[in-house]
C-alpha cells in the first residue's frame, strides 16, 4: 500500500519520507514518536523558575525591547499576569522575533525558566501569540517529535504535521483488533486501535506506557508464536519415553574426580525433570567456554543409557567429536557403557559394523559429526541427542537428527553467552539453562595488551613456555598477506617462528587446509608432540588442550570481542597459570579499544557480551539474517527483558490451551499470525 495522498504531502516531502523508509501509511503510523514536549503544565510567571523542566506561561505582553549593538543584540518580551513578570530572551533572529509581539496582546511562552537576580528568564521560548478568545493552538496539549532525518526537517515535516498525518491515515484505516480479550484485560493494554492513537497524540503522557508496552507485547507474542507453532507442525510428536537416572548416574557422579558447580547441578536438575517429564525435551544449555558443558551432558547421556535408550552426540569437527569420544571412553566405559565413534573417516567394514551396532542396541552412547544423520543411520531406541556447539549446525540439522528416533529429547549446548532475553527470542522454542561460573580452581588468565615493540619479547616467553612443558597458540586473523593491508599472515609467522628457535616444534593449520590436512596437524598438538600452533581462527571452537598455557594473539584489535573471548577460552584450562598476549597494531580504533581493554579487564563471558551487543547492538553480535531473528520495531531485546518472557510465556500457554489456534477467540490472531508467517517467510529457515 503506497502512501495516499494527506493535505501538506507535497512531491518534496513524499521523497523525505521515503527517504526516511516510509512508504506506506502503516508505515507512517508505526513511526513513533521518540519523545513527547508535555505543555500541559501551565503555570504562574512568578512560579515558572520553581518547576522542574519546561512549562507554559500566559501573559500580557507588557515589554519589548532590543539590548546591546552589534553582535551582542538581544531581544527581551516580557509578560506580565496575575503573579508578577517572566522575560522571553532572544539572542537570533532579533529582528524577526521583535516584529511578532506588541504590547497589550496576549502571549504564551513554553520553556525552561531561570532566575537571574530579580528577573525570570526563559531562553529563546516557543511562543505563540494568542487569538482573542486566549486559546493557544500550539502551545497547548502534548507535542510528540518524531525521529526525523535531515531531508525531513528540510521540508518542515515538524511534530505537529506528522502528528496530524497519522492521526488522518489511523482514522482513514482503522487497526483491528487480534489480541484476544482476556489478554488486554489481563496486562491492561489499550485496544490497538487506541494504543496508537494514544501514541500519536495523548491526551496525557500517562496514556503512552501501556501503549508502547502493548505494541512491544504484540510484535514478541508474534514471533514466539510463530516459532512455536513451527516446531509443532515440524515435530508435532511432544510425548516422549520418560527418562530417569538409575545405577549408572549415580556410579558416575559419586565416582567423579570433583563436584559439580553451582551451574551444573542446577542445569542438571532441570534436565532431568524434562527428562521425566513424559514430554520431549528441548534445551539449550548455555555456559562459558570451560564451564563443564560435557560432564552435564554425559549425566543427561547416562539417564538415557539407564532407561534402556540410546544417546548421541553430535560435535560440528572431526577433532571435537574425538575428543569427547576420548573422554567419554575414560570416564563411562568403566561403567559398562558402550561407546562408539562415528565420523567420516569411518568407513567400509568398520562403519557397517558400528552400523549394526547402533542398529540393534548394543551401542548405548555414540559420539561423532555431521556423519550420524546420514541417511543409513538408525538406531534401535534412540532416546536423547545432545548437540555440542550449536551455533556450527542449523535448526534444521536439529530436527532432522530428531527425526531418528520417537520423541527424542534434545539437548542443545552453547559457549555463546548472550542475555536472557535475547536468548530466549532467539531461540524461542527451547528452555533455557544457563551455568554462570567455572569450576572452582581455575587459575585466572593473565591478559596483557602489548604493540610491536614487544614482539621479541614475546617471543621469548613463548619459548620460555615451551621449555617449562606448556604448549603455546599463536593465531592470526587472515591466512595470507592481503594486498590492501599489512597483516602479517600465519605461514610467515610460523616460518619467523621456526628461524628464530630452530629447536621449537612448530605447526601451522589455516583455513585454506582441507579437514584431513588440518587435523593432521591438530592431532599431534593435541598430543603434546608439537610446542607451538601457528593458526587462523580455525581452532576457535571447543578444542581442549589442558596442556596449552600461552596464547598470542596477532593483531588482536581487528577481532571482534566474542571472538577474542573464545579464543583465549582455549587457554587455561589444565593445572597451568595462563597468559594471553594481545599484540596489536598502531592505529586502534575507540571501539577497539574498548574491545581490548575489557578483555584484559574480565573473563566473565556474559559481561564480555553485553559489552559486544553494546557496541555492535544484537543483529550484528548474532548475524541476524542467520539467526533468523527479526527486526523488532518497538522491543528492544536488551533492554525489555520482561516483556521478552511475558510473551513466550503467553505464546506457550496459549498453544497448550489450543495448539491449532482454532478457537473462535483465537480467529484473529491467527489471521494476523499467518500474515506476519508470510511476511517472515524467512523464518523457516530458522
Ligand atoms: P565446556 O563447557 O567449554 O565444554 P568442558 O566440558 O570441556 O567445558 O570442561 C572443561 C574442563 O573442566 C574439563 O577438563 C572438565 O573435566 C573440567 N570440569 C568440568 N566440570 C568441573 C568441575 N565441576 N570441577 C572441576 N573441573 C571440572
Ligand atoms: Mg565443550
Amino acid at each position: 500500500m503506497h502512501l495516499p495522498d494527506l493535505p501538506g504531502l507535497t512531491p518534496n516531502r513524499r521523497a523525505a519520507l521515503l527517504d526516511a523508509g516510509i512508504r506506506s501509511a502503516e508505515d507512517l503510523i508505526f513511526t513513533l514518536p521518540r519523545r513527547y514536549l508535555d505543555r500541559t503544565r501551565t503555570v504562574l510567571a512568578s512560579k515558572a523558575a520553581d518547576a522542574d523542566g519546561p512549562v507554559t506561561v500566559f501573559g500580557q505582553v507588557v515589554r519589548v525591547q532590543v539590548l546591546g549593538g552589534g553582535n551582542h543584540q538581544r531581544l527581551e518580551v516580557t509578560l506580565q499576569d496575575a503573579s508578577g513578570r517572566i522575560t522571553g530572551v532572544w539572542f537570533k533572529g532579533v529582528s524577526y522575533f521583535k516584529g511578532r509581539f506588541e504590547a497589550g496582546r496576549t502571549v504564551a511562552f513554553f520553556g525552561t525558566a531561570k532566575r537571574f537576580g530579580a528577573q525570570i528568564q526563559m531562553a529563546h521560548p516557543d511562543a505563540e501569540v494568542l487569538d482573542g478568545d486566549g486559546k493557544p493552538a500550539t502551545l497547548s496539549g502534548i507535542l510528540p517529535i518524531y525521529p526525523g532525518t535531515d531531508r525531513m526537517k528540510k521540508t518542515y515535516i515538524s511534530g505537529a504535521v506528522f502528528q496530524r498525518w497519522a492521526r488522518q491515515l489511523l482514522n482513514e484505516h482503522p487497526l483491528p483488533e487480534f489480541l484476544p480479550a482476556a489478554l488486554l484485560k489481563a496486562y491492561g493494554f489499550p485496544q490497538r486501535q487506541q494504543a496508537l492513537h494514544h501514541l500519536h497524540a495523548p491526551d496525557a503522557l500517562s496514556q503512552t506506557l501501556p501503549a508502547r508496552n502493548r505494541l512491544k507485547f504484540e510484535e514478541l507474542l508474534l514471533f514466539q508464536l510463530a516459532v512455536r507453532r513451527l516446531r509443532l507442525t515440524r515435530t508435532e510428536r511432544t510425548q516422549a519415553p520418560a527418562l530417569v537416572p538409575g545405577e549408572h548416574t549415580k556410579r558416575f557422579f559419586r565416582e567423579l574426580p570433583f563436584g559439580l558447580t553451582g551451574g551444573q547441578r542446577e542445569a542438571l536438575g532441570e534436565i532431568r525433570r524434562d527428562l521425566a517429564s513424559g514430554r520431549q525435551m528441548n534445551r539449550l544449555l548455555q555456559g562459558d567456554v570451560g564451564s563443564g558443558k560435557t560432564v552435564v551432558a554425559m549425566g543427561a547421556l547416562l539417564m538415557a543409557a539407564d532407561s534402556g535408550l540410546q544417546g548421541a552426540i553430535m560435535a560440528p569437527t572431526e577433532i571435537l567429536a574425538e575428543q569427547h569420544a576420548r573422554t567419554f571412553a575414560k570416564l563411562l566405559e568403566p561403567l559398562g557403557v558402550n561407546i562408539a565413534l562415528l565420523t567420516g573417516s569411518l568407513t567400509g567394514g568398520a562403519r557397517k559394523s558400528l552400523l549394526e551396532r547402533l542398529a540393534n542396541g548394543d551401542i548405548h552412547v555414540v559420539v561423532g559429526t555431521h556423519a550420524l544423520f546420514q541417511d543409513d543411520v538408525s538406531f534401535l531406541k534412540l532416546g536423547l541427542i545432545v548437540i555440542d556447539e550449536q551455533h556450527r549446525f542449523g535448526v534444521r540439522q536439529r530436527l532432522a537428527f530428531q527425526e531418528k528416533g520417537q520423541g527424542v529429547h534434545t539437548l542443545v549446548m552453547s559457549a555463546t553467552p548472550i542475555p536472557r532475553s535475547l536468548a530466549m527470542t532467539l531461540y524461542a522454542d527451547l528452555d533455557l539453562s544457563v551455568m554462570r561460573e567455572l569450576p572452582a580452581g581455575r587459575k585466572p588468565i593473565t591478559t596483557v595488551v602489548r604493540g610491536e615493540r614487544s614482539r621479541d619479547d614475546v617471543y621469548r616467553h613463548v619459548k620460555a613456555e615451551a621449555e617449562a612443558g606448556g604448549q603455546a597458540y599463536v593465531v592470526y586473523p587472515l591466512v595470507e598477506e592481503s594486498e590492501l593491508s599489512d597483516l602479517k599472515d600465519a605461514t610467515a609467522g610460523a616460518e619467523e617462528l621456526k628461524a628464530r628457535f630452530p629447536d621449537l616444534r612448530v605447526g601451522l593449520v589455516h583455513g585454506r587446509m582441507k579437514p584431513e590436512e588440518k587435523d593432521a596437524v591438530m592431532r599431534p598438538f593435541v598430543a603434546g608432540e608439537l610446542d607451538v600452533l601457528v593458526s587462523t581462527t580455525v581452532i576457535e571452537v571447543g578444542v581442549d588442550v589442558p596442556n596449552a598455557s600461552f596464547m598470542v594473539i596477532e593483531h588482536a584489535e581487528r577481532f571482534g570481542l566474542s571472538q577474542l573471548h573464545q579464543l583465549r577460552g582455549r587457554v587455561g584450562r589444565g593445572g597451568r597459570a595462563s597468559t594471553c598476549v594481545l599484540l596489536v597494531g598502531v592505529k586502534i580504533s575507540r571501539e577497539g579499544r574498548e574491545r581490548l581493554e575489557t578483555m584484559a579487564r574480565t573473563q566473565d563471558g556474559f559481561e564480555i557480551a553485553e559489552v559486544d551487543l553494546r557496541l555492535r547492538g544484537p543483529g550484528d553480535v548474532l548475524g541476524t539474517a542467520q539467526s533468523g531473528l527479526p527486526e523488532f520495531r518497538f522491543a528492544d531485546l536488551l533492554t525489555d527483558a520482561e516483556w521478552v518472557a511475558a510473551a513466550k510465556r503467553t505464546a506457550a500457554e496459549l498453544l497448550e490451551a489450543d495448539p491449532g489456534l482454532t478457537h473462535p477467540d483465537h480467529a484473529a490472531l491467527r489471521a494476523e499470525l499467518d500474515r506476519y508467517w508470510v511476511e517472515r517467510e524467512r523464518l523457516k529457515d530458522v
